[in-house]
C-alpha cells in the first residue's frame, strides 16, 4: 500500500516538471493580462513590467462565505482533499446511496499526481474547487506565495478536468486578508469556510456523535470534512446523512446554495435597528407588565422563550403551520447569533419574533448599565438576523422582574414587557407530553398568554399539536401576541 502511493508520487513528481514549466508560462502571462485589465496604455505595461506579480491586488477582496444567508431547508457537504481510489470510491457509492451531491476542494498538486480521481468526482456529479496546490498555512506565506498556490491549482485542476473552480477553501478553512486579495485576482468568486469542521472523534458514543452533527444541520449551513484527517469518513456520511432526513433538511452542491442565498442588509441600515438605544434617564420612563388581556373573548397568544436546534424549532413551525396558528418567539440572541437562518425561517412562517435578551440574565441582579447593553445588543442581533424590525416586546429570563428592573428596560425603548399567566413547566424535560398539556388546559382562559419552550429535549413538539387542538375545540382561536395586546376589549 504504502509502495504502491510512494510509486504513485514518484509518477506524480515526473508528470510535475512540464505541468509547472507551463504554467510558469501561463503565469505570467496570465500576470500580464490581469494588469491589461486596468487599462491597454503602455504604462499600466510598464508598470507590469516593474512589478511582476509581487503586487497586492487593488480591487474589492472576494467575500469568505462560512454559511449562506437562506431560509431554506437546504445546505452543503464538502470535503477538503483528495482521498486514495479505494477512499474515494467507497465514498462516492455512499454519496450515492444518500443522494447527496457534494463539493469536494482538491488540492492540485494531487490532481497532478492523479487526475483519473478528480475526474472521477466530476463524472459522479460533484463540484470541485480549488483547496490551494500543496495546503500550506497561508499564515506563513508571502502575497505571491499565496496567489501562487491559488493560481497554480486553478490552472492544474481547469487543465486536468476541463473544470474552473469559483471557490477556494484553505486546509484548516481559515483565511486572512491577503487569501481574500489573492482568491479575487484570481477570479474566484468567493472564500469558502464552514459552519461545521468535523474532525476525528475522541470517545464519544454513537448517540453523542450523532446529536452532535444533528445540531449543525442548519439552514445554509457548509459541512466540511477533510478526507485525509479524518478517519472514517464514510462513516460519517452515513450519519450526516441521517441526521440531515431527521431534521427533514437536504445537501445540494455548494454553488447552488450560494445561488439560493441572499445579500444581507448591513444591521445599520435596516429600519427599526435604532429603536432601542441605552438611556440613563430612566428613574420616570413607563412601563406596561403584560401578563394576560382582559378579554370576554376566546383567544390566546402561545409564545416560545429560549433557543433551540434546527431539528426542534423547526418541528414547532411545522405543527403550527398545519394548525395555521401563529405565535411569539421570545429568542435567547446570543444563540441566534450562531444560527441567525432559523431565526429568519421563524419570520418567513409569519410569527412575531420577539427579544429575551441576548445572554439570559436574571435582569434584577444586573446593574442598570449592564442589563441596557445587553438589551440593546439582543436587539441589534436579532434586527440584523432577521433584517427586519422585531416586534417590540421584552420577557424576561425566568419571569424575574421588579419595579426599578422595568423602567432600566423601558427607558431603551422596550415599555411592554411581556409575561405570561399559563406555565406549563414543559422546560423541564421530566415533565411528559401529557403533563405539560394538562397543567397548560388547567389554567387557559380567555385573553390567556401561554408560555412554552423551544429548548431541545424537552416534551413540547408532542404536546403542542393536543394543546391547539383541545383548545379549538374548546373554541379558542390563537393570535400573536403583539396582536392581543393590540385588541380592542
Ligand atoms: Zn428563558
Amino acid at each position: 500500500m504504502r509502495r504502491r502511493l510512494f510509486a504513485k508520487r514518484i509518477i506524480g513528481w515526473i508528470r510535475l516538471p512540464s505541468a509547472v514549466l507551463a504554467l510558469a508560462l501561463l503565469a505570467a502571462q496570465a500576470g500580464c493580462g490581469f494588469f491589461g485589465d486596468k487599462g491597454e496604455d503602455s504604462d499600466s505595461h510598464r508598470a507590469a513590467a516593474a512589478q511582476p506579480s509581487a503586487a497586492r491586488y487593488a480591487g474589492e477582496p472576494s467575500p469568505a462565505i462560512p454559511f449562506v444567508y437562506t431560509a431554506d431547508r437546504e445546505l452543503s457537504l464538502t470535503f477538503n482533499g483528495l482521498p486514495d481510489d479505494q477512499t474515494l470510491n467507497r465514498l462516492l457509492d455512499e454519496l450515492d446511496k444518500q443522494g447527496i451531491k457534494a463539493t469536494f476542494f482538491v488540492p492540485g498538486m494531487r490532481v497532478a499526481e492523479e487526475p483519473d480521481l478528480a475526474k472521477l468526482i466530476v463524472s459522479r456529479g460533484h463540484e470541485l474547487e480549488n483547496n490551494t496546490l500543496n495546503r500550506l498555512d497561508m499564515t506563513k506565506l508571502s502575497y505571491e506565495q499565496i496567489d501562487r498556490e491559488i493560481r497554480l491549482a486553478d490552472e492544474v485542476i481547469e487543465r486536468e478536468t476541463g473544470i474552473k473552480p469559483r471557490y477556494l477553501r484553505t486546509r484548516s478553512g481559515d483565511y486572512n486578508d491577503d487569501v481574500r486579495l489573492a482568491a479575487a485576482q484570481e477570479g474566484m468568486d468567493a472564500v469558502i469556510v464552514y459552519s461545521l469542521f468535523l474532525h476525528n472523534w475522541k470517545d464519544e458514543s454513537e448517540s453523542e456523535k450523532y446529536l452532535y452533527i444533528r445540531k449543525y444541520i442548519t439552514r445554509g449551513g457548509i459541512l466540511a470534512i477533510d478526507t485525509d484527517e479524518f478517519e472514517d469518513v464514510v462513516e460519517a456520511v452515513t450519519m450526516i446523512a441521517k441526521a440531515a432526513k431527521d431534521v427533514g433538511y437536504r445537501f445540494i452542491p455548494l454553488q447552488e446554495l450560494v445561488q439560493h442565498g441572499g445579500e444581507r442588509k448591513p444591521a445599520e441600515e435596516i429600519e427599526g435597528y435604532d429603536l432601542a438605544k441605552p438611556n440613563t434617564d430612566y428613574a420616570h420612563s413607563q412601563y406596561k407588565l403584560i401578563y394576560n388581556v382582559e378579554t370576554d373573548k376566546k383567544v390566546v397568544a402561545l409564545t416560545f422563550d429560549d433557543w433551540g436546534t434546527d431539528y426542534t424549532i423547526t418541528k414547532l413551525l411545522d405543527i403550527l403551520a398545519e394548525q395555521q396558528v401563529k405565535a411569539t418567539f421570545f429568542l435567547r440572541v446570543k444563540g441566534v447569533e450562531a444560527n441567525p437562518n432559523l431565526a429568519r425561517a421563524i419570520v418567513e412562517a409569519g410569527h412575531d419574533v420577539a427579544n429575551h435578551s441576548y445572554s439570559h440574565p436574571v435582569v434584577t441582579t444586573l446593574t442598570p448599565a449592564e442589563l441596557q447593553a445587553d438589551i440593546v445588543k439582543a436587539h441589534q442581533v436579532l434586527t440584523y438576523a432577521i433584517q427586519q424590525k422585531p416586534t417590540m416586546l421584552f420577557r424576561p429570563p425566568t419571569g424575574e422582574i421588579d419595579d426599578q428592573t422595568a423602567r432600566v428596560i423601558a427607558a431603551i425603548g422596550y415599555p411592554n414587557i411581556a409575561l405570561y399567566d399559563v406555565t406549563s413547566f414543559d422546560w423541564d424535560s421530566a415533565n411528559s407530553a401529557s403533563d405539560i398539556v394538562e397543567s397548560t388546559l388547567k389554567q387557559v382562559k380567555p385573553g390567556s398568554v401561554i408560555l412554552l419552550h423551544m429548548l431541545d429535549d424537552i416534551h413540547t413538539t408532542e404536546a403542542l399539536p393536543i394543546i391547539i387542538e383541545r383548545l379549538k375545540q374548546q373554541g379558542y382561536t390563537f393570535m400573536t401576541m403583539a396582536d392581543l395586546i393590540a385588541m380592542k376589549p
